[in-house]
């Protein structure tokens, strides 16, 4: 199998090493647009060797794992040149822009739009992981417009590399995201700015800081250059989640400034239920 990733950073990179670890005799070149990236790749063996569109336009598969706003160019450069027999797939964490995108391509029965639920704060080539998607779910999106021998290669990919399948449309998987992953950065961004500027005038805040400070602020860590396309393309659903968000955090002000410790409490008790969902 000939596989050609474009795009050589954390999902990348991951997908490059789950795959040689799944598919002993794979195949797999590569581009980015960052030279020093590319280099790096070639360094720590994730893939082959570099190559142009136009150089592995015959690939069985080519792998899109750019940042959200240049994925619909790449997508449609790639569209472009293809054959039949080649599957596209992306890893995009927004999918309602890139499949309008795509929607009127000729080629559009190459392409599968996907979005796995893996990842860390770090990116880059080094970032890599060759495990990442071990037991991870991935959503499918439009899966009826994807040619169905194109379907079978896709999913026995994922299936070796330990994914789940959940299929969705791009509006559903948009609005669910937003609150489940993009909320959470948005609320850890903020959490870590607070600490921060507070920080300047306590210099030792940090020294108190615990496990349950790291756990929270972890995705404070995560690349600014990702994060920005993603907000700006599912903007209107992120706008929804953070008034919900800033209403929760307005009413706990509230009980606290009126000594309503009861109510706390139950407020407490009620979102323990997250224990039974996430354990
Ligand atoms: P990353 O920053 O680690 O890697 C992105 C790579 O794309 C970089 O090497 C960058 O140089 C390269 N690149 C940028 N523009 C390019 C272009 N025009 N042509 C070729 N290469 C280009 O980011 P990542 O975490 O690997 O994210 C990649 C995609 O996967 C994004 O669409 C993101 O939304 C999605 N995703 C990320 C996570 C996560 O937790 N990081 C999880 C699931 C999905």
């Amino acid at each position: 199998m000939k596989v050609h990733i474009i795009g050589l950073g954390l999902i990348g990179g991951s997908f490059a090493l789950g795959l040689k670890k799944a598919f002993p005799e794979v195949e797999i070149s590569g581009s980015d647009a960052s030279e020093e990236h590319l280099l790096k790749a070639q360094e720590l063996k994730l893939i082959d060797c570099a190559a142009t569109l136009e150089e592995a336009k015959d690939a069985d598969v080519v792998i899109i794992a750019v940042p959200v706003d240049v994925a619909k160019k790449v997508a449609l450069q790639v569209l472009d040149v293809v054959g039949n027999n080649t599957l596209i797939f992306d890893a995009g964490s927004t999918k309602a822009g890139l499949c309008e995108a795509i929607a009127a391509h000729p080629n559009r029965r190459n392409f599968l739009a996907a979005h796995p639920i893996a990842g860390t704060e770090f990116s880059g080539p080094e970032a890599a992981v060759e495990t990442l998607f071990l037991q991870k779910t991935n959503i499918i999106c439009e899966v009826e417009k994807t040619a169905f021998k194109l379907q079978e290669r896709a999913l026995e990919i994922f299936q070796k590399l330990g994914m789940r399948i959940r299929y969705m449309d791009p509006a559903s998987h948009d609005r669910h995201i937003a609150y489940v992953s993009h909320l959470s950065h948005i609320s850890s961004f903020m959490l870590g700015k607070t600490v921060l500027q507070k920080e300047q005038n306590e210099k030792d805040i940090f020294d108190l800081a615990g496990s349950g400070f790291a756990s929270t602020v972890r995705l404070a860590k995560s690349s600014p250059a990702m994060w920005t396309p993603i907000f700006q393309q599912n903007k209107n659903n992120i706008l929804e989640t953070l008034e919900e968000y800033i209403n929760n955090l307005s009413e706990f002000r509230e009980l606290l400034k009126n000594d309503n410790f009861q109510e706390v409490f139950r407020e407490m008790e009620r979102t323990n239920h997250i224990k039974t969902i996430l354990n």
